[in-house]
């Protein structure tokens, strides 16, 4: 399947309207491509994709803007039509091109779906979602999306969340010693990164089932009882565990 087959695939599936990820014309998803990358053009609703609503961009020249200097809106859209490879084409790449670029530069990241899902998006709007990114309430959650959550507080979407994004990811790397496998947005949403499409949608639909038990543990009213640290590391670092979650991706890949 080619890269555009694959993002199309992950863009239908991050879209299906009865998963609740993303409605509208919301989230957005990419796919590395050699020295380019393959990004929802803006406007386009995730639930009905097909090759014509991507768009290829430079990643050099996307990386470029990205570490450069602060653009206003109408700076920013020139570089969004700069950074196309097709400049005759009269669609425009997502506002979030600039955090596809940086997340897909990573080392092993080669997929990026970002997505607004409800149960996710509640638990997003309350002060305690910062906290609740660096705990786990169970095993798979680990597997699925990481031993934490990158966190980043709320700014405008576009260049500055971009770069808030990567501050973020930095910083966890220096703390885990590994790019995080999920990142919440405050007040916005959710971006799983990933090697391949699987690892992009297990890691929405395993952040997703999270998010309810943390808002059933929540109005439980009872006292909360995440992961320790040890309990955490331990899967996360388990040969085993590692095993299951290449099965996991493999048995997924036979049924699609
Ligand atoms: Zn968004």
């Amino acid at each position: 399947m080619s890269v555009v087959e694959e993002l199309v695939r992950l863009s239908l599936r991050l879209g299906e309207p009865g998963q609740d990820l993303a409605i509208l014309a919301e989230g957005n998803a990419s796919a590395l491509d050699g020295d380019t990358f393959w990004v929802k053009a803006s406007g386009f609703s995730m639930s009905s994709m097909n090759a014509a609503g991507l768009i290829q961009v430079d990643l050099r020249h996307a990386l470029d803007v990205l570490n450069g200097p602060d653009l206003d809106d109408a700076q920013t859209r020139e570089a969004l039509k700069q950074v196309r490879t097709d400049k005759d084409t009269d669609l425009m790449p997502s506002v979030e091109t600039f955090m596809h670029a940086y997340l897909l530069s990573l080392p092993d990241i080669a997929f990026v779906g970002h997505t607004h899902p409800t149960p996710l998006l509640s638990l997003l709007a309350t002060d305690q979602a910062e906290s609740i990114a660096r705990k786990r309430l169970f095993p798979d959650e680990i597997v699925c999306c990481g031993p934490a959550t990158a966190y980043v507080p709320y700014v405008d979407p576009g260049l500055p969340l971009a770069r808030a994004i990567k501050s973020s990811v930095e910083r966890y790397i220096e703390t885990w010693e590994s790019t995080p496998k999920t990142i919440w947005l405050q007040n916005h949403g959710l971006i799983v990164l990933g090697k391949n499409r699987k690892e992009i949608e297990s890691g929405t639909l395993m952040g997703v089932k999270a998010a309810r038990v943390w808002l059933g543990a929540l109005s439980s009213g009872q006292t909360l009882t995440p992961l320790t640290e040890q309990q955490v590391n331990r899967i996360h670092t388990r040969p085993d565990e590692h095993y299951r979650q290449r099965l996991l991706w493999q048995l997924k890949g036979t049924q699609s």
